[in-house]
């Protein structure tokens, strides 16, 4: 097996690292363009049970020595690694633009900066944490914050460096060590981090990654009993599995699950600039968790709404997601894009309306054109459950209530959108709409250290700022009787 591929000129470990070293395994998988599914980027190790074994191992031992620094000194690794993420930007955005095919441009400007932004974040974070400390029935107490111990981080394909990085940061900060298992359609940018940490001098066995099958390796490191935290982003099927494993070892677990966030209008809006973000819906081609992938629409403005709508889609080029023009990126890998064709051909056979769209845009491509679907019913397979792909549903509403009831209709609560020019409605409807995240007149604008998370089938716990190093940290109450020491 070769020492680096090289991916449009960047050289990409194909191994493990685990305790500081880079590891092989006997077999291995591929990995593949989603731009151009002939071009083969390269094998990568397939880790198993003996894999785990090996990452728990470095991890555990790693632990003691990483959790007795003081958070000072882990957040001076965790800046170094921050710097590192931005001298490297175009190479991280190059290799996950070719892994996975989204916009080089918007991970050269945005995913990946964030990623540095989140070392540096939550760095600083844990140094400004300050102990609680109080007096009450004649005991000095305090709230002392532990690190936990070994955590293993599971990602899924989509924005895997900006993701792995935002779930990998807190638990370094809180004096975790880390085991990252990215997912196995998009595996390079994670072993470019490794490369980084190495890099920046990390203690070995600090942060590890393995690289392989989630139903192998993936399932071999969350039952292992020395793992601490796990904390997973993906789909609610692998969440059932992970959390019956979490459970078996009585180890806290957070799950950032599936969406199905609404894009709710009122008449009140300013239609153009709600138009213009449903159609931005289609950006990444919809595979981003919080897509409003359902448009719902006042009637009195629908008409309106809907021709603006098509204008602006009518705008969206397919395309090689190097290419600066491009706004619809390919999708992550064929068995997807049947998934995904698999919802629109229901949604024909069960009598919903496809608007728009509805075909690939290339037989031998990964691109499924913008697709707009009026369904049948709210009971409609494309309005209730995640498709991840460009196919938007189109529904109208007359009145406030009836609007936020379809908005809360579906088992998912991520996120959702609301446009309306009214105050009172922007609090009113921003409260009413089930989402563990509800933006009004705009989409994506985070601040890191707000929570994270979502509601019913959408997940379980909060990531972000300090609910993430709290879910990495064990709370120890410490009391002391009064008088009783000198
Ligand atoms: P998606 O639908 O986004 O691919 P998955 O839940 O299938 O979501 O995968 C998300 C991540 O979970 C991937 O890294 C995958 O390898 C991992 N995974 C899948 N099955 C398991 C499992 N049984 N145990 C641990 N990790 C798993």
């Amino acid at each position: 097996m070769t020492d680096r591929l090289m991916i449009e000129g960047v050289a990409v470990s194909p191994h493990h690292y685990i305790g500081g070293k880079r590891v092989s395994s006997p077999t291995t998988f591929e990995t593949r363009s989603p731009m151009n599914w002939d071009n083969l980027l390269g094998n990568i190790a397939r880790g198993d049970g003996q894999t785990a074994d090996l990452a728990v191992t470095a991890a555990t031992e790693a632990f003691p020595a990483w959790a007795a620094l003081t958070s000072k000194e882990r957040a001076a690794y965790m800046h170094r690694l921050a710097d590192l993420i931005e001298e490297n930007k175009e190479k991280i955005a190059i290799a996950e633009c070719m892994d996975m095919a989204m916009l080089q441009e918007s991970l050269e400007l945005r995913l990946v900066p964030r990623g540095a932004l989140n070392f540096r974040n939550y760095a600083d974070l844990a140094v400004e944490h300050e102990e609680r400390v109080w007096d009450s029935k004649g005991t000095h107490n305090r709230v002392i914050r532990m690190p936990a111990g070994p955590a293993v981080i599971i990602t899924p394909w989509n924005a895997p460096f900006m993701l792995s990085t935002w779930k990998v940061a807190p638990a370094l900060a809180a004096g975790n060590t880390v085991i990252l298992k990215p997912a196995e359609w998009s595996p390079l940018s994670a072993s470019l981090l490794a490369d980084m940490v190495d890099q920046a001098g990390f203690p070995p066995g600090v942060f590890n990654v393995v690289q392989g099958m989630g139903y192998e390796v993936g399932n071999a490191l969350v039952n292992d009993p020395r793992v601490k935290r796990i904390s997973f982003t993906g789909s609610v099927p692998t969440a059932r599995i992970i959390g019956k494993a979490a459970a078996e070892n009585v180890v806290p677990f957070t799950a950032e699950l599936g969406g199905k966030s609404c894009l709710l209008v009122f008449e009140d809006a300013d239609i153009d600039a709600a138009a213009k973000k449903a159609a931005g819906q289609y950006d990444d081609s919809g595979q981003v968790c919080m897509c409003g992938s359902r448009i719902i629409v006042q009637e009195s403005i629908a008409e309106e709404f809907e021709k603006k709508f098509h204008e602006y889609t009518d705008k969206h080029i397919m395309g090689d997601s190097k290419n600066g023009d491009t706004t619809m990126s390919a999708m992550i890998h064929p068995t997807h894009v049947e998934r995904v064709m698999g919802f629109i051909e229901r949604a024909r056979e069960n009598g919903d309306e496809i608007v728009r769209g509805g075909k690939k845009y290339k037989e031998d491509g990964l691109w499924v054109e913008p697709t707009l679907i009026k369904p049948k019913n709210n009971d409609s397979e494309v309005v209730q459950s995640e498709i991840f792909g460009p196919v938007l549903t189109f529904q109208t509403f007359k009145t406030e209530e009836e609007g936020v009831a379809l908005a809360n209709s579906t088992v998912f609560g991520l996120s959702g959108i609301v446009y309306t020019g009214s105050r009172d409605r922007a609090e009113r409807v921003g409260r009413a709409v089930r989402g563990g995240t509800v933006w009004v007149n705009t989409f994506l604008v985070r601040d890191l250290t707000a929570p994270f998370g979502g509601i019913g089938l959408s997940g379980l716990g909060r990531e972000g700022g300090h609910y993430a190093l709290e879910f990495h940290s064990d709370l120890k109450t410490l009391q002391i009787l009064e008088d009783s020491t000198s």
